[in-house]
């Protein structure tokens, strides 16, 4: 298969296939040393741009070395990932002619309070890189942190009064600054069955097999 890498409209550089594929046909495998999950936190902890893979419960990942990681993400994509035995393949979904952009759909996930935008112009774009899952997700945790502080608002603003009511005089006192414990975890892909909302934070083994295909 000839695959090549130019520059992409959906992201700095994209996979194009000079031939045509026909749709089923295994395109190219997702490769790179397989490294815990830790390790991965650890290495890309400050770096804006990764190229980690999920694989199996969520615990391993694939630091992604070789053609496959210059495949974008698009909300439209004309590939999905499968994960045979360990290892990640690219598969095409449909019919794709030469000089095509593969892409497929990352269904990022476990990347705290990064923001995945994405660019890819499909119709139906979501507007985000992560799984409509992981969106759902992040949005119950924002509402959630949202009442949490308002209510401690709420509460401080009860004591203060309280405070000011019972001793006028004591020295005002800086609260303490509320310490951020950013836990930063790198983005990471997830395999992908066909439908667009794919992986979960604890994926199974092989989301398509579970979804009972
Ligand atoms: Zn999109």
């Amino acid at each position: 298969m000839g695959l090549i890498v130019r520059s992409s409209l959906i992201h700095a550089a994209g996979c194009y296939t000079t031939t045509p594929i026909a749709k089923g046909t295994r395109v190219v495998e997702y490769t790179g040393p397989i490294i815990d999950k830790e390790e991965a936190d650890r290495r890309y902890e400050h770096k804006p741009i990764t190229y980690l893979f999920g694989i199996g419960d969520g615990s391993k990942v694939i630091d992604g070395h070789g053609i496959a990681m210059f495949i974008n993400h698009s909300c439209d994509a004309n590939c999905e990932t499968e994960e045979i035995d360990g290892r990640v393949w690219i598969m095409a979904i449909r019919d794709i002619a030469a000089g095509e952009e593969l892409c497929y759909d990352y269904c990022l996930y476990d990347g705290d309070d990064e923001e995945a935008p994405c660019n890819c112009g499909a119709k139906k774009c979501r507007g985000s890189m992560y799984s409509a899952e992981e969106l759902r997700r992040r949005k119950r945790l924002a509402l959630k942190r949202a009442k949490e502080q308002a209510a401690a608002k709420k509460k401080k603003a009860k004591s203060a009064t309280k405070k000011k009511q019972a001793r006028t005089d004591s020295p005002r006192k800086d609260p303490p600054k509320p310490t951020k414990a950013s836990g930063k975890k790198t983005l990471q892909r997830k395999t992908s069955p066909a439908s667009p909302q794919r992986k979960s934070t604890a994926p199974p083994k092989s989301a398509k097999k579970a979804r009972g295909k």
